[in-house]
């Protein structure tokens, strides 16, 4: 879908915001993420109002129902697979938990916060501060070195050029690019650069890593790879892996499958 297209730093204000909004985002909940009967309805742009389906037709706008009731729960440490077909709702609930958009009805709390209850400048701190975004096509400037790519939201978040460079730097050997931080996107390859997006996506230390595709555009090994590499970093915090592609889902300890909007199975033990 066209939220594909997006990235955490193009989505947020553009602006740092070190000073203020700070104290809303504090940690009072266990869970890093919390969806509670979550619907989202997407109104469709010049309809009739002839085409309405989903259970979005309380009215008469035409609606798509791309998520409906959806609860769930995801702890620190959690590697958490999202599946279900093209269409089931993958992409929105990633948005969702991203804080890249707000539920119809229902509310999500991420690290502790109601995310509908914030301004749009908190909203964006949050996300600076506590998730990581990894997207099927990387989204790396291509005029930026792989460095001032991992460094960019550092430059959100206020951090000065001399500890961005060392952070930045850090992370890239950390994904094992260490040998690569002036390299271009274009002179890197399709694997390198998905790996430099999540050394971009932990540039803020978050507390939860979404990854919508993160392989769709690698080969099975480069693939591999980037999955080990996202296992890895769900130690203390939580990494959600949206796919449809069963072999990187194997990877995760709990899928969580959607169907036409509706969550089939949370992937959590039931209690007898
Ligand atoms: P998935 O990621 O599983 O393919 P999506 O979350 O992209 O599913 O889409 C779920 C449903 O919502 C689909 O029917 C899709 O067409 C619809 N949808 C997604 N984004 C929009 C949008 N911005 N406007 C209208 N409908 C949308």
């Amino acid at each position: 879908m066209d939220g594909s297209t997006r990235t955490a730093t193009e989505e947020s204000d553009g602006r740092a915001d070190t000073a203020e909004g700070t104290e809303a985002i504090t940690e009072d909940s266990e869970a890093i993420v919390e969806c509670s009967n979550v619907t989202k309805r997407y109104e469709r742009s010049g309809g009739g109002g002839w085409f309405s389906f989903g259970s979005g037709g309380e009215d008469d706008r035409p609606t798509v129902t791309a998520l409906s009731d959806v609860s769930l729960t995801i702890e620190p440490g959690e590697f958490v697979g999202l599946s279900g077909p093209s269409g089931s709702g993958k992409s929105t609930l990633v948005h969702l938990l991203a804080g890249l958009d707000e539920p119809t009805e229902g509310t999500v709390m991420l690290a502790g916060q109601n995310v509908s209850s914030l301004s749009k400048r908190q909203l964006t701190r949050l996300r600076l501060e506590r998730v990581g975004i990894v997207f099927q096509r990387f989204h790396l400037l291509p005029s930026l070195s792989a460095r001032a790519n991992v460094a960019l939201p550092l430059v959100e978040r206020g951090v000065g050029k001399r500890e961005r460079r060392e952070r930045a730097s850090n992370l890239l050997e950390r994904v094992g690019l260490g040998d690569r931080i002036g390299h271009r996107p274009g002179e890197l390859s399709g694997g390198e650069q998905q790996r430099v997006a999540v050394a971009r996506a932990l540039a803020g230390d978050p507390l939860v890593v979404l990854a919508d595709e993160p392989t769709g555009e690698l080969d099975t090994e480069t693939g591999a790879a980037v999955l080990d590499l996202l296992g890895d970093l769900a130690d203390d915090r939580a990494v959600v892996l949206a796919s449809h592609d069963g072999r990187a889902l194997d990877r995760t300890d709990r899928v969580i499958r959607l169907l036409d909007g509706q969550v089939q199975d949370d992937g959590q033990v039931q209690d007898a």
